[in-house]
């Protein structure tokens, strides 16, 4: 038997490259369930990995894809059955185990989950990781304390997929949300989505060299890091917080200072979708049923196929993909 992958190889040169493949069966890693993969996605970490930066991938050939969703072929996982649908998110799965860009994936059965029955596996492949993670962020921002008195909820790198499913999710809970875009042409595609304020991003780039900025937000959902997230801490409201969830701007905060921890009581939330412990997603995927309009997240999915994944590789490390990108594998 054969599969049908996205091969990811490197040359003697060092030269990454990528292309569809068809391989046989026994390529497969060792695993305790075989999913016959209906759908993946595109996040921004699957571009590191089809493109062979950041150093995420150390074993080539790889067949990349962090997630996906699809039905069991085969299991020896009592949990498991042939023709259970399933939902994989995570777990490194698509860095140092191979992922979802094939028809055929071989994993562990601790890292499935059973499909929501509210969802389908291109819906559930429309959230993916970047919308469990944004649903993680919105549970732990509940948890310090937000709610939707406390005022407006900002959200950076807004038309990206975690930013756009966290401002539907937000939107759909009662928040006033704002929405940090460096795209003017995603004003009306965020407003549909549940926006209520666009904030360009150039006046969040810079740092500032004030301790503290006027009390603006009651919480923050941040997937760029970097000064914007420090101009972020120094604009939460007393007692607030705001949730890093990305790096899309970058890892390091020059200007980093303690004034709006100390003097405001901020809090800052680390959330990491990757390891999260199995009943945590899966109380995420059921909020997420209940919780993230559907109709929304049809706005925000544009679907491609295995072939077209170099390309939007490159495109969703530039910060020129918008929403959320599901992969029809078959
Ligand atoms: P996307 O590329 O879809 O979205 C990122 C968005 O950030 C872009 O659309 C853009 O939004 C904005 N952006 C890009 N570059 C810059 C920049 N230089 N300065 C300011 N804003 C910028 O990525 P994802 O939504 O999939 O992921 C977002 C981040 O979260 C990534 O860093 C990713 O690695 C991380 N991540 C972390 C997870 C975790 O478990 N913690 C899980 C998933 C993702 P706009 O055009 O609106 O300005």
């Amino acid at each position: 038997m054969t599969f049908r992958a996205l091969l990811v190889e490197k040359g003697e040169d060092g030269t990454v490259s990528a292309s569809v493949q068809e391989l046989a069966d026994d390529r497969l890693p060792d695993g305790d369930v075989t999913v016959a993969v209906e759908y993946s996605t595109l996040n921004y970490k699957d571009g590191l990995c089809i493109t062979g930066k950041g150093g995420l991938v150390r074993s080539f050939p790889h067949v990349p894809g962090i997630d996906f969703a699809g039905t069991v072929e085969a299991s020896t996982d009592p949990r498991f059955r042939p023709g259970d649908q399933v939902v994989l998110t995570g777990w490194r799965v698509g860095e140092t185990w191979w992922g979802g860009y094939a028809t055929r994936a071989r994993v562990k059965g601790d890292w499935l989950v059973p499909l929501p029955k509210a969802l389908t596996t291109r819906e559930a492949m429309a959230i993916g990781t970047a919308g469990l993670t944004a649903m993680l962020a919105v549970m732990a921002l509940e948890k310090a304390g937000l709610s939707p008195p406390r005022g407006e909820v900002l959200v950076t790198g807004a038309a990206g997929g975690v930013g756009s499913v966290a401002v539907a999710i937000l939107s759909r809970l009662g928040y006033r949300v704002a929405a940090v875009t460096g795209r003017p042409e995603a004003e009306a595609y965020l407003r549909a989505l549940g926006a209520d304020t666009i904030i360009d991003r150039a006046e969040l780039a810079e740092a500032s060299g004030k301790p503290l900025e006027s009390e603006r937000w009651a919480g923050a959902i941040d997937s760029v890091g970097g000064d914007m997230l420090m101009r972020v801490l120094k604009q939460v409201k007393y007692d607030g917080a705001a949730a890093a969830i990305g790096l899309a701007g970058s890892a390091a905060i020059p200007s980093f200072t303690v004034i709006p921890f100390i003097l405001r009581g901020v809090s800052l939330l680390g959330i990491d979708s990757v390891m999260r412990p199995r009943d945590e997603r899966l109380d995420a995927w059921s909020r997420i049923a209940t919780d993230l309009p559907l109709d929304k997240l049809d706005d925000m999915v544009s679907e491609y196929g295995l072939a077209e994944l170099p390309a939007l590789a490159s495109a969703v490390l530039e910060g020129k993909v918008r929403g959320r990108t599901v992969i029809d594998v078959r």
